[in-house]
């Protein structure tokens, strides 16, 4: 058993997705074990995005994700990481595969409706980044 976190981004968010996403989490056996609804600060957006500040889109990114509410998650189950992965679908929704969250209902390959951690020292990392231990149940 294996966790990781995901966020609803906002395009989502706002688009009143946030349950069709999680039931299709839930569908594929990924459970919440913790979920919140939160307003990202520019200091969260750019701690959180760190790793890609050298980024052309990176300014576009930090604006996108602090623009409105967004919901974060641990999804924990079997290869959480890899499944969540492909339950969400390629980055840019144009190469998503059919079935795929973002290929439901990404509008863009910047507004692309899910994070997902790609690896578990990034899983572990993003889940404290948002979570307390006491909070996962
Ligand atoms: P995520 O990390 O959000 O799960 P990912 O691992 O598929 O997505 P990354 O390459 O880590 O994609 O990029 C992080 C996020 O930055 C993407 O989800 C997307 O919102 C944004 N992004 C990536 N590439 C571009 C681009 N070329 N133009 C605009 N935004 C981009
Ligand atoms: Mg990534």
């Amino acid at each position: 058993i294996e966790r990781t976190f995901s966020i609803i981004k906002p395009d989502a968010v706002r688009r009143n997705l946030i349950g069709k996403i999680i039931a299709i989490f839930e569908e594929n056996g990924l459970r919440p074990i913790a979920l919140k609804k939160i307003h990202m600060t520019r200091a969260q957006a750019e701690g959180f995005y760190a790793v890609h500040k050298e980024r052309p889109f990176f300014g576009e990114l930090v604006e996108q994700m602090i623009a409105s509410p967004v919901v974060v998650q641990v999804l924990e189950g079997e290869n959480a990481i890899l499944k969540n992965r492909e339950i969400m679908g390629a980055t840019n929704p144009a190469n998503a595969a059919e079935g795929t969250i973002r290929k439901l209902f990404a509008l863009s390959v910047g507004e692309n409706s899910v994070h997902g951690s790609d690896a578990p020292e990034t899983a572990a990392e993003e889940i404290r980044f948002f979570f307390n231990d006491d909070e996962l149940v």
